[in-house]
């Protein structure tokens, strides 16, 4: 039992979440307040990445649990600072060991940025593969100036800041006493130079980029998996004397109706009435790509309620090795019927494996059975755990519970 549930409910899981889930909260959420998307969303991102950070690292989630954010900020598990929301962004989305090789921190000083996106793709894709073809916007070098924002020598020194770049303010603080604050040329940005503005390029406005409509085909591969990039070197943004950003691609595995996926495998339930499974039956399957798969259990064999049962080769192929696929797991339910006519019961009767014999002594006691609700009770238990984690105050305080129990 944790004792805040904040972190995990910024990120929209439950409590119990496996670091997969997890992974696939942020992502999503990371994505969608972005500020490169959602520009007004700053705190949103912020409390995102800080929640995915702390539930992300086993130590830090453990003290968590047990004492919530104040434990947190106490100093556990290397005290309660964050990383900043870009950095953990960066490293989720294009951290070391990707798909198109890890990049030193180093040399993304001298990029243009990454431009990630979500794909969102269905499990029939991920089964057969698929081109997918995804309009993007970019920046892209002006061509008409070449991106320099204007005509050649059109550059000339910032005559605000003197080219430094830099401006000076000097305050009188008391007698004798001049303070200097520098501050960034606002006219230049800190570069120094600007364009005239009568030499300005029109096309980019003097901005030397330019925004650009791109369509990618993204090839989605058999047996690619939920949360696997597909990166476009050199596709990002563009920006004068750097090197182009990535494309970043994330592939979002859509829910199925009948299969989940779990690895290569694939889980599908199966309803059978009990008719069929007495006595036998024939099902279709219907795959992934439209295949029918027949299954027969002949007569004379049953199936119980809780079995499974597996068919090999027709489960997921495997990435980069598509003949080769996973299981497809079959999870038998069977469907009792509420009630049987009493006169059919001889019959019924007649065909079942005898009943055991029961002596019932004299002094046997006759009992009425109620109906025992599973899930609201283990509702109830759940509230009550809660209330009694919130009651307990101090020592003694437990005791007291547990008595009142027995
Ligand atoms: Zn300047
Ligand atoms: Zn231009």
């Amino acid at each position: 039992m944790v004792k805040e549930t904040k972190f995990y409910d910024i990120l929209g899981v439950k409590p119990g979440a496996s670091p997969d889930e997890l992974k696939k909260a942020y992502r999503k959420l990371a994505l969608k307040y972005h500020p490169d998307k959602n520009p007004n969303e700053g705190e949103k991102f912020k409390q995102i990445s800080q929640a995915y950070e702390v539930l992300s690292d086993p130590e830090k989630k453990r003290i968590y649990d047990q004492g919530g954010e104040q434990a947190l900020k106490e100093g556990g598990g290397g005290g309660g600072g964050f990383s900043s929301p870009m950095d953990l962004f960066d490293m989720f989305f294009n951290g070391g060991g990707g798909f198109g090789g890890g990049r030193g921190r180093g040399r993304r000083e001298k990029r243009g940025k990454d431009v990630v996106h979500q794909l969102s793709v269905t499990l029939e894709e991920l089964y057969k593969g698929a081109v997918r073809k995804l309009a993007l916007q970019k920046n892209v070098i002006c061509d008409k100036c070449e991106g320099r924002g204007g005509k050649k020598g059109a550059v000339e020194s910032c005559p605000t800041c003197g080219g430094s770049g830099l401006q000076v303010q000097v305050q009188q603080l008391g007698p004798g006493m001049i303070q200097q604050i520098q501050s960034m040329c606002s006219d230049c940005q800190g570069h120094g130079e600007r364009i005239n503005p009568k030499d300005r390029c029109k096309n980019c406005n003097g901005k030397k980029v330019v925004r650009d409509r791109k369509i990618l085909e993204v090839h989605v591969d058999k047996g690619m998996t939920d949360g696997q990039r597909i990166i476009f070197n050199g596709e990002g943004d563009q920006e004068p004397e750097h090197e182009a950003g990535d494309i970043i691609i994330v592939l979002d595995e859509k829910a199925h109706p009948l299969y989940k996926r779990s690895g290569s495998d694939l889980i599908i339930r199966l309803d059978l009435h009990l008719a069929e499974a007495l006595c036998g039956y024939q099902r279709l399957i219907n795959t992934l790509d439209g295949r029918d798969l027949v299954i027969t259990c002949i007569p004379g064999e049953v199936t119980k309620h809780g079995d499974v049962k597996c068919i090999l080769n027709e489960g997921m192929p495997t990435y980069k090795d598509p003949f080769q696929k996973g299981r497809m797991i079959v999870q038998f339910l069977v469907e009792f019927p509420t009630s049987i006519d009493p006169a059919k019961i001889p019959a019924l009767e007649q065909c079942l494996p005898p009943r055991p014999e029961i002596m019932i002594p004299d002094q046997a006691e006759e009992c009425f059975l109620e109906n025992f609700d599973t899930e609201q009770e283990a509702r109830r238990r759940h509230d009550n755990m809660h209330a009694y984690e919130e009651d307990n105050e101090g020592p003694g305080v437990g005791q007291r519970v547990q008595c009142a129990t027995h």
